[in-house]
């Protein structure tokens, strides 16, 4: 039995014996008289303790737990060690989330908890900054009332955030942000903003350095390979030294003619302001002058096939996209040794419209593949360069399927060939044109 029924037992047993005395000695009246008397000052007892628990319940932060007496005594002394202990423990909690505060305060990023409606929970002073919020003016509100960028506010719908966002203009004006979201918890995201300002500055810097030096190196090479050529052709010159040295001087000033084209088409595709114009790309159309270009560039050397297994057409821009596929295709070639096998094909796959180009080629490494697309990254060196290449047509293909929203997909086994897909999302699938554009 516990100690409050025990201690009911034997405050009731006692009362029941005295009254029992008390009738033996003074009649039943009596006795009946002094338990009632006594029943009434208990119940007396009881309300006085239970009006001081109610009183401390009204204010329980600022009030002291009563100290009561009887059975109460214990309730309450059990009682105020839980209010000391739960006090005591939310003090450090407290302590625990002004450390984190003061550290996410410090980060060098700004950080903006937002619940599964895109209300603003909590910010940090350098979020605040990056855009314009008021910690305590607007937690609550919902970001996009006050940060209202297309881009962000379709950022902050989309399901997929692997990629950061760059935000330019944000504010300040000039201030260029990259945003990453994170989900986590129930439906929470984290908002993490970094100023990438300066990069911005600099990468645009480099990106202008590399665009004039082309520029400028366009119209001498265009001179001396005239130079060259003219040369080279003319009937007089006699010398076999002087003739294979004009041949070479020509392959090389071609090189890099062709070197600056492709640095000038990067810059292009790079520069923020040239937004993609698109229109409706038929792919069969465009897949068949490919296929002819191949033909003529292989020159019989290989054979090449078109599978049309699915015909539509495509929501792009033409040009661009001629110039990917195309870099595709002279690829296969190149690195198709003779009487190999190249297959130009367009399908879909999970209503994603694909356009690939497979090979029986001398294939790639698994641990090149990853890094293909970067600028000059070339397997075999010299094999690039014999065959004409210049080691950015990768970097050109992957920046137009970027500015497409699609993936480009390689699969390579060494010395057994290639596949290079390039896949589209859904809403760039149109139903095929009678009269669409090819380039
Ligand atoms: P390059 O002008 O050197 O061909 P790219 O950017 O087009 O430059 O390609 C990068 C590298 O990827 C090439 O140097 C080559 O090693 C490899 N590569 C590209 N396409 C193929 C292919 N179809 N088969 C084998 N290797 C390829």
């Amino acid at each position: 039995m516990s100690d409050f029924w025990q201690r009911v037992l034997i405050f009731s047993a006692s009362i029941f014996a005295f009254c029992l005395l008390v009738w033996v000695a003074a009649g039943g009246l009596a006795a009946a008289v002094l338990f009632t008397v006594a029943l009434l000052l208990w119940l007396l007892l009881q309300l006085q303790q239970q009006a001081a628990l109610d009183h401390w319940l009204d204010d329980p932060e600022g009030r002291v737990v009563p100290e009561g007496s009887g059975q109460w005594e214990e309730i309450f002394s059990r009682l105020n060690k839980m209010v000391r202990l739960h006090r005591a423990e939310r003090e450090q909690h407290t302590a625990a989330l002004r450390d984190m505060e003061q550290a996410t305060s410090a980060l060098p990023e700004g950080v903006v908890i937002l619940d599964d409606t895109d209300h603003i929970e909590w910010c940090n002073p350098l979020a605040e900054k990056h855009f314009g919020l008021d910690s305590v003016r607007d937690i609550g509100q919902q970001i996009t009332y006050l940060a209202r960028q297309p881009e962000f506010v379709q950022y902050l719908t989309m399901r997929d955030f692997s990629e950061p966002l760059i935000l330019r203009g944000s504010r300040e004006g000039s201030l260029v942000l990259s945003l990453k979201l994170i989900l986590y918890g129930s439906g929470k995201r984290l908002l993490i903003s970094r100023d990438i300002t300066h990069l911005e500055r600099i990468e645009t810097m480099r990106r202008d350095f590399v665009a004039n030096v082309s520029h400028e190196l366009r119209t001498p090479l265009t001179v001396v390979n005239g130079f060259v050529e003219t040369l080279h052709d003319m009937p007089s010159l006699e010398n076999d030294m002087a003739r294979r040295a004009l041949h070479l001087m020509g392959e090389q000033t071609q090189r890099m003619e062709h070197l600056v084209d492709d640095l000038l088409t990067l810059s292009r595709l790079e520069d923020a302001l040239n937004t993609l114009q698109e229109e409706t790309v038929a792919a069969p159309v465009l897949m068949r002058t490919l296929l002819q270009e191949g033909q003529a560039l292989s020159g019989g050397r290989h054979i090449l096939r078109l599978e049309l297994e699915s015909e539509y057409s495509l929501l792009g821009n033409a040009e661009e996209l001629r110039s990917a596929f195309g870099n595709l295709v002279t690829n296969a070639i190149r690195y198709t040794p003779q009487g190999g096998e190249i297959v130009l094909r367009s399908f879909e796959r999970d209503g994603q419209p694909v356009f690939s180009v497979r090979d029986s080629g001398i294939g790639i490494a698994s641990q090149h593949i990853p890094r293909l697309t970067e600028r000059f990254y070339r397997v075999d060196r010299s094999r690039s360069r014999e065959t004409g290449g210049t080691g950015l047509g990768l970097a050109i293909v992957k920046h137009i399927v970027n500015r497409h929203q699609a993936k480009l997909d390689i699969s390579s086994e060494e010395g057994r060939g290639s596949t290079f897909s390039i896949v589209f999302p859904a809403g760039r699938r149109l139903p095929v044109a009678e009269k669409g554009a090819a380039a």
